[in-house]
């Protein structure tokens, strides 16, 4: 991972947890690509956007740069299906987005949504009565299976 300015290796640091885990697997996936992801903004605001970036829960990186693009077509259908996929939301938006604001350069957006129940794939996010319910079928199930191993033994 490279930074444009050396700020925002500090921003990278004090990233919330889960925006970390996503940037680890957008780093993970470009290095399969044999692509260094280069981060261009974490905190600094942008004219006319939700504020997401000012309050610590977007990073962006680098793909159109001089004219050129750092990804393939085909390398950014792979994040943008992968990583929205391992992060869904509920809410109708994206963990990841491909875009460009008033001409500016093609970068990928990575966001986190300040409530973590719109995480439907997270084991921490799940519904506390479907865990229990999960935990009460293993247990009818290795319950059964003893009772039918029991009766093979006995006879
Ligand atoms: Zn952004």
């Amino acid at each position: 991972m490279r930074f444009k300015h050396s700020d925002i290796t500090y921003e990278y640091e004090k990233m919330p947890e889960l925006l970390t885990e996503m940037a680890d697997m957008f780093e993970s996936i470009s290095e399969s690509f044999g692509i260094e992801p280069v981060v261009t903004r974490i905190m600094a605001p942008v004219e006319g956007s939700s504020g997401v970036h000012e309050a610590g829960r977007a990073i962006d990186f680098r793909d159109e740069y001089k004219e050129e693009h750092l990804y393939s077509m085909e390398q950014r259908e792979i994040l943008l299906d992968n990583i929205n996929q391992e992060f869904a939301r509920t809410d109708n938006k994206k963990s990841l987005i491909w875009h460009s604001f008033d001409g500016a350069p093609f970068h990928f957006h990575l966001q986190q949504a300040s409530v973590m129940s719109v995480y439907i794939n997270r084991e921490e996010t799940k519904d506390e009565k479907e865990i229990l319910k999960d935990r009460v079928c293993r247990n009818v199930v290795t319950t059964i299976g003893a009772w039918l191993r029991g009766i093979t033994h006995i006879r």
